[in-house]
């Protein structure tokens, strides 16, 4: 057993370790794909990074005015889709993304200058309108300032001086006519403090139409004001800018007074209102970087690594970390007041549109595929639109993103384990059942070995029985013969019964040499039957008769009920009388008071029944079928051991299924038992 089970054992131990060292090998090979894949994107995203690197160096050289630099980065954001929210950042600090900038008009533009003389005019009217509180005679004031007014932006001032005096009079008409003025100078880039005087104007004219109650015009005015805060952006430091911005798309939002009829609400049109969100995405993102971001940034900038790349990530709560990627100038930019150029990656583009490319120039082959995972493993793009259960290996982009990574993917939507896991089930499959195979042969071995150790012991029973079976008729012929030769016994009566005692017991004889006769040619399968059409009745009739004696002598009563009439079966005659014969041996053998046998001869259909019933000890339930074979017998417990080989219910099975037919048993223990013969009728 062990010769068998340890080298299964072995055999699946060894077969389970290649497996394992199969799924190491797969897993080693598709790490190499992945790094390969890894490779090829972040190369196609180096390669876009220098180009664009270069061409915003070149093209810095040549754009010097603010503007100039603002359009160079709206028309570069669209010329590299794959990078956005582009920042120059200035020697100083300051920020100047496509829109909007934050620090830079301290550089630039120090602010307008008001020449003296305009100056100790307005200090003179200003005493009447602030001390005096003489609004009018501050209108007329401020009017004879003009005198001394040489530039647009001079008027401009004192235009919203003689405004802010109407409107203190309460004369609104007056005051708004006054900023009108405003309008129509050629104010260009004039500011009143440091907001452009348009502005000022706008948005005081837009009070007074409140004031006086005229919501429509106060609507367009809005509009306008709008529109100019939108299409002119100053800078954001001061934060004036954002004030009015907010104030002004809050006030064009606001209705006005309910009980206003009338009320014409004009809607901010689309396009406006893109570029205002545009506006405010890129404002918040320059108060973003102006903050701990560029303090972070310019110590790296402090120390930067050559003319690299630089990726940095910086937190911001409470969204995810910003990731930021810059480059230093070389010095003959730096002269520009540039130092370095931040911008951040467009993953839409990166995901839709760059990928993709790359990806569909590399060959992988028809069992794997690739996708991209965020940090949480959530998928962002997979090749082919297929829908994967889990990745088979990962690995991260060396340095252009921290939280992005490569997958590769089983199309059959396996994981690695999983694709071992099946070869290892199987095998492991297999060897349980060739163990459970194993074991079962043992099973059945040993139950051979039992049942081979059992028919041995019945045999040695079997001789015994059959040798006592033989010796007693043996006795009785040789003491009736050896009596009779003896001359003793005169009378002739005696005499006559001493000859069929002889008789009797050398046909019992025979009947039991038959027995185990046939029984040794039936084991050999050689036992022969003569089939011939007899009537069964005559048949049963003598044997019956043979045995009657017998059988009364021992105080039996037998009943017989066999048919008149003939019962024609196809039969080897000798054969079903020995069938019949040891169903009335048994039946006379396991009787023990009630001595009463019953013989019937019947037809049921399409068969002829013979049956023997016996009022004897009957047969438990559980041995009913193991009568039948060979050499058993019931085991008795008591005194009375009865007789038999072991044979006789063995043999006539066999011969009655070699005539087509079969043998039935009612038994009930302590009640008795039939047994049924059943064999076809033979019809003309
Ligand atoms: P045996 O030579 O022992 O009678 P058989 O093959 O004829 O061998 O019968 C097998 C066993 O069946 C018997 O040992 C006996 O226990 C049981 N048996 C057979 N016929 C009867 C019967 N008429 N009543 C009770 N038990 C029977």
């Amino acid at each position: 057993m062990f010769l068998i089970l340890v080298p299964g054992a072995i055999i699946s131990y060894l077969s389970l370790r290649s497996i394992q060292e199969k799924a190491d090998n797969q897993k080693v090979i598709y790490l190499g794909t992945v790094n390969l894949v890894r490779d090829k994107l972040e190369s196609e995203i180096f390669q876009r990074e220098a180009n664009f690197r270069n061409s915003i160096i070149d093209s810095v050289a040549s754009h010097h005015t603010q503007a100039d630099l603002q359009k160079l980065l709206q028309s570069s954001d669209s010329l590299y889709p794959a990078f956005k929210q582009l920042l120059l950042i200035g020697n100083t600090g300051e920020l100047m993304a496509g829109l909007l900038t934050l620090g830079v008009h301290r550089a630039s533009n120090p602010g307008q200058k008001i020449n003296p003389q305009l100056s100790r005019a307005i200090s003179e009217s200003e005493k009447s309108e602030f001390l005096d509180k003489d609004y009018s005679g501050a209108i007329d004031s401020y009017r004879k300032a003009f005198d001394d007014a040489r530039s647009p932006g001079e008027r401009a001032v004192l235009h919203a001086r003689i405004g802010r005096n109407y409107y203190k009079l309460g004369q609104y008409e007056n005051g708004i006519g006054a900023y009108e003025k405003i309008l129509d100078l050629e104010t260009g880039s004039c500011t009143i403090g440091q907001v452009p005087a348009r502005v000022v104007a706008l948005h005081q004219i837009s009070e007074g139409y409140q004031a006086l109650g005229a919501f429509e015009d106060r609507e367009s005015t809005l509009l306008e004001l709008c529109r100019q805060l939108l299409e002119h952006p100053w800078d954001l430091s001061g934060g004036e800018y954002l004030f009015y911005l907010r104030s002004t798309l809050a006030a064009i939002s606001d209705p006005g007074p309910l009980d206003t009829l009338n009320i014409l609400k004009k809607e901010i049109p689309g396009t406006m209102k893109q570029r205002a969100a545009r506006i405010m995405e890129e404002a918040k993102f320059l108060q973003l970087m102006h903050g701990s971001i560029l303090e972070q940034l310019s110590s790296d900038l402090q120390h930067p690594s050559s003319s690299e790349i630089m990726y940095s990530s910086f937190p911001s709560e409470p969204g995810p970390a910003i990731q930021l990627n810059f480059f230093l100038f070389p010095a003959a930019a730096e002269s520009a007041h540039l130092k370095a150029l931040a911008f951040q990656f467009d993953e839409e583009n990166l995901l839709q549109e760059i990928f993709p490319k790359a990806l569909s120039e590399v060959e992988l082959g028809k069992d794997v595929t690739v996708g991209i995972l965020n940090e949480k493993d959530s998928l962002l793009y997979i090749q082919n639109d297929f829908l994967p259960a889990g990745y088979l290996v990962t690995v991260n982009f060396t340095r252009f993103s921290d939280s992005w990574k490569v997958a590769l993917f089983d199309t059959r939507g396996k994981s690695l384990e999983q694709l071992a896991g099946r070869e290892k089930n199987f095998y492991l499959g297999l060897f349980i059942g060739i163990l459970a195979v194993m074991l079962m042969g043992i099973v059945i071995l040993a139950r051979a070995v039992v049942h081979e150790s059992e028919i041995s012991r019945m045999k040695s029973e079997f001789v015994s029985n059959v040798t006592h079976e033989l010796k007693t008729p043996l006795a009785l012929i040789r003491m009736f013969g050896e009596t009779l030769e003896s001359g003793i016994v005169k009378e002739e009566g005696k005499r006559q019964e001493f000859y069929s005692i002889i008789h009797k017991e050398s046909e019992r004889l025979t009947h039991l040499i038959n027995n185990v006769l046939d029984f040794s040619r039936i084991d050999a399968g050689n036992r022969e039957y003569s089939f011939e059409k007899t009537d069964l009745v005559p048949i049963i009739r003598n044997s019956l008769e043979a045995y009657k004696f017998h059988i009364r002598d021992r105080g039996f009563i037998i009943e017989n009920k066999l048919p008149e009439h003939a019962m024609p079966v196809s039969m080897d005659k000798d054969a079903i009388s020995q069938a019949f014969l040891n169903l009335l041996s048994n039946a006379v053998k396991y009787s023990e008071d009630q001595k009463y046998i019953q013989v019937e001869i019947r037809r049921e259909k399409q068969s002829v029944l013979i049956s023997v019933t016996d009022h004897g000890i009957g047969i438990p339930k559980n041995e009913v079928k193991k009568i039948f074979d060979k050499f058993y017998r019931i085991p008795r417990s008591g005194a009375k051991q009865i007789r038999g080989s072991g044979l006789g219910l063995t043999l006539t099975r066999h011969i009655i299924e070699a005539h087509k037919g079969s043998i039935e048993v009612e038994s009930e223990p302590g009640k008795g038992s039939r047994f049924t013969l059943r064999l076809p009728v033979q019809e003309n």
